[in-house]
């Protein structure tokens, strides 16, 4: 590998357009940013919404990943957004022709955030482009599109990652620290509650073609995803309840309240709630024979909150897109092993559990998981 000095040396007409000094690694230009001195992924965000403007607000603050790249079919939406974090024409694409980011050696990466049922196909014309790919979660709709788009993105040679922010934050990571190093003893149950109450029944997460199901692809997922995280095992069964109070609004398909179950190898359950009609659930509890963890609130965007059975969690709060960019840069451009797993693969397992959960409540059976 060349010397920094080189890179230095080498500096080309997008580099100055950003600002970055770049080298050359494994067939890539990777650049550099002052402030780190380390490489700096470039990255284009795909859907201009609610939270791709939290995400887009947050990178400001990275030192390793920085905006370069805008894809929109709003035109009016990609001039203030270019105005805003000075992204030249050149790197602004619409739906229809953002596989010619192909050609632009100013995006490494493409962060998709629009609605669940359109990453499958986003992320597969992403990795086709030659860029790596980070997902809004749900990844997909079900496991069957999730092994899809890991294919694609395997076959492409380009890295998969989905949005899983709290695999960074940083009180989770102190109770996942504590409870790898046996200090909650065996652990026995725990219990993750996410909901709220949600509003305009026309939005996109109220239909179930853009949705691919309700509060649990949304909201669910978080408590599907934190029971696997917080216990450290992957579930064996799974069983499930779905209950409706308002089938206007909550149409076939798409769920209002489900609670859910697992069990796991090391003989712990769990037992979990997901709704779009309560507020004040946002809750992890984590149980052991020698201690317990309790984060409330435990997935919103911050301050979490957290104690264990030795006291309150400390911790600084980081805004979180801020510090899932700055890692992701390091696991796609150095190769970081992130202590939880944010990649594809992780990602397929919580949609294969989503797929069991549905079933479970269809059916009324208990769901053997192989995980
Ligand atoms: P949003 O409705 O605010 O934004 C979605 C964007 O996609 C909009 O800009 C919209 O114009 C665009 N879009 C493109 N094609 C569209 C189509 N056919 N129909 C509707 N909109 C279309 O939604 P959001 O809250 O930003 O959610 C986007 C994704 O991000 C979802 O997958 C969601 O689950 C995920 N999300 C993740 C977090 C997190 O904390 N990780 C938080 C919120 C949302």
């Amino acid at each position: 590998m060349n010397s920094r000095r080189n890179f230095l040396q080498q500096l080309t007409a997008s580099v100055i357009a950003f600002n970055l000094p770049a080298y050359s690694y494994a067939g890539r230009n990777i650049f550099f940013n002052e402030m780190n001195d380390g490489p700096v992924l470039r990255v284009a965000i795909m859907g201009l919404g609610s939270y791709g403007t939290r995400v887009a607000e947050a990178m400001q603050s990275c030192s390793k990943a920085k905006l370069t790249g805008l894809i929109s079919g709003t035109p009016s939406k990609i001039k203030t957004w270019q105005s805003k974090y000075g992204i030249p024409d050149k790197n602004c694409y619409n739906y229809e022709n953002f596989d010619a980011i192909k050609n632009n050696p100013d995006i490494d990466a493409v962060y998709i955030i629009t609605p669940n049922a359109l990453h499958h196909d986003q992320v597969i014309r992403v990795a086709k482009a030659g860029k790596h790919v980070i997902c809004e979660k749900p990844m997909a709709l079900n496991a069957k599109e999730g092994q899809e788009m890991i294919d694609a993105c395997k076959q492409a040679n380009v890295q998969l990652l989905v949005g899983y922010r709290m695999h960074f934050e940083a009180k989770t990571l102190e109770i996942i620290r504590m409870r790898r190093e046996g200090e909650f003893g065996k652990i026995l149950f725990f219990q993750g509650l996410c909901g709220f109450t949600i509003g305009d029944p026309n939005q996109w997460r109220l239909n179930r073609q853009l949705a691919g199901g309700g509060s649990m692809m949304d909201i669910g997922i978080y408590a599907v995803n934190g029971a696997r995280y917080m216990i450290g095992e992957e579930p064996l069964w799974v069983t499930a309840q779905e209950t409706k109070t308002n089938p206007t609004k909550f149409k076939e398909g798409v769920d209002e309240t489900i609670q859910f179950q697992f069990g796991f190898p090391g003989g712990a359950v769990a037992s979990c709630l997901s709704t779009y009609t309560m507020n004040n659930l946002d809750r992890f509890f984590l149980n052991g024979e020698n201690g317990f963890a309790e984060l409330q609130p435990s997935t919103g965007y911050g301050p979490i909150k957290g104690r264990t059975n030795k006291g309150e969690l400390n911790q600084p709060h980081i805004t979180h897109q801020t510090v899932q960019m700055d890692e992701m840069a390091g696991i796609i451009l150095q190769g970081k092993k992130p202590i939880i797993p944010v990649d594809g693969e992780e990602a397929l397992k919580d949609l294969k559990i989503i797929d069991a959960i549905y079933l479970a409540a269809k059916t009324g059976k208990k769901v053997d998981l192989n995980l």
